[in-house]
């Protein structure tokens, strides 16, 4: 219910500033973005959101074997996701989830991104650059909305579990949770 409300607040605008002003962002765009294309229960398939906004997927093999995943987006503005084809599923929803942040958040500044082992955080837990450090929250979000996790970990705090719910690395669950605060170290 809760969760219910927060979205429908955040989809008012400017009216409910207060609660906009303890959000970021990009878990703003990811909330916004949840609430219209996926159902509330349903697990969230990046994939399909990039779908629903025009977005390609392919499976991509990149000639530099540390790249992940990349965003183009041409001339006409299609835009298409590249992701590395041998990643595990885990990887990959992650890695397509901060594709999908740099085409919400930063389309207009750029029309190419491309990321390797050093921007997307589940492998190097630091990235550097301002959009990375967005594109890493959105995909955060996304995959990991913060109340679908705080009635989760209240259920059953086994990160084990979360992390095969929520289909993310066991780093990027552990990340997740450090960031709103349920575990430390
Ligand atoms: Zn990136």
């Amino acid at each position: 219910m809760a969760e219910i409300i927060g979205m429908y607040r955040l989809q008012k605008g400017v009216s409910d500033r207060m609660l906009l002003d303890t959000k970021t962002r990009p878990e703003e765009k990811a909330s916004e973005i949840l609430c219209e294309y996926t159902v509330k229960e349903e697990a969230i398939n990046p994939v399909l959101i990039a779908e629903k906004l025009g977005v390609n997927v392919v499976n991509a093999e990149f000639t530099d074997a540390s790249y992940s995943g990349a965003l183009q987006v041409d001339k006409s503005n299609i835009a298409t996701i590249y992701v590395k084809h041998d990643d595990t599923p885990e990887r990959k929803r992650f890695t397509i989830a901060h594709e999908l942040g740099h085409y919400l958040l930063h389309k207009d500044n750029r029309k190419d991104f491309i990321d390797n082992e050093e921007t997307v955080f589940f492998r190097s837990g630091e990235s550097n650059s301002q959009l990375e450090r967005e594109a890493n929250d959105f995909a955060a979000n996304l995959l990991m909305p913060r109340e679908r996790v705080l009635r989760k970990w209240e259920e059953s705090a086994d990160i084990d579990l979360l992390r095969r719910y929520f289909g993310v690395s066991t780093l990027a669950m552990k990340f997740r949770l450090k960031n709103l605060g349920l575990i430390f170290g």
